[in-house]
């Protein structure tokens, strides 16, 4: 996609720190990192979210995101590992290309990552009932 960021880093067209490549995923260092090491792993077929994405970027992505996650482990010193995806703006996605964020994560360094709100569940069952029929 011509005006798409991700896209221009993975035709080379603006730099990105890359830390992996192969035939169908890139993996570069988040430009604002929120801990050292944060990285991007992305599809290099455009697919503006996980909703666009097919099924063979989607099972690279995972395996390139374990691949950086242990690297960063060993390399960094991380303590643990958050894998974390945004789509679509409702979700707090800011670039329209897929990406899954690496964010490693270091003792006591206080961040806080999960969806906070005070929402409470009264009927799992009809949830899951609902979901199963429309997958
Ligand atoms: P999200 O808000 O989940 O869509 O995440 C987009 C991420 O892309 C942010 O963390 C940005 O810092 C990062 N980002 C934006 N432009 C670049 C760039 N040129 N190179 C690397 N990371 C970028
Ligand atoms: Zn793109």
């Amino acid at each position: 996609m011509t005006d798409c960021i991700f896209c221009k880093i993975v035709n080379k067209e603006i730099p990105g720190k890359i830390v992996y490549e192969d035939e169908h995923v890139l993996a570069f260092l988040d430009i604002k990192p929120v801990a050292r090491g944060h990285t991007l792993v992305i599809p290099k077929k455009h697919a503006t979210d996980i909703f666009e994405l097919d099924d063979k970027s989607a099972e690279e992505i995972l395996k390139v995101a374990k691949k950086v996650s242990t690297g960063i482990l060993k390399s960094l010193g991380a303590a643990g590992i958050n894998l974390l995806n945004a789509n679509r703006k409702e979700a707090g996605q800011s670039v329209f290309h897929y990406h899954m964020h690496v964010i490693p994560r270091y003792t006591g360094d206080g961040m806080r990552v999960w969806p906070n709100s005070n929402y409470k569940e009264s009927n799992l069952d009809e949830v899951a009932d609902v979901i199963k029929k429309h997958i």
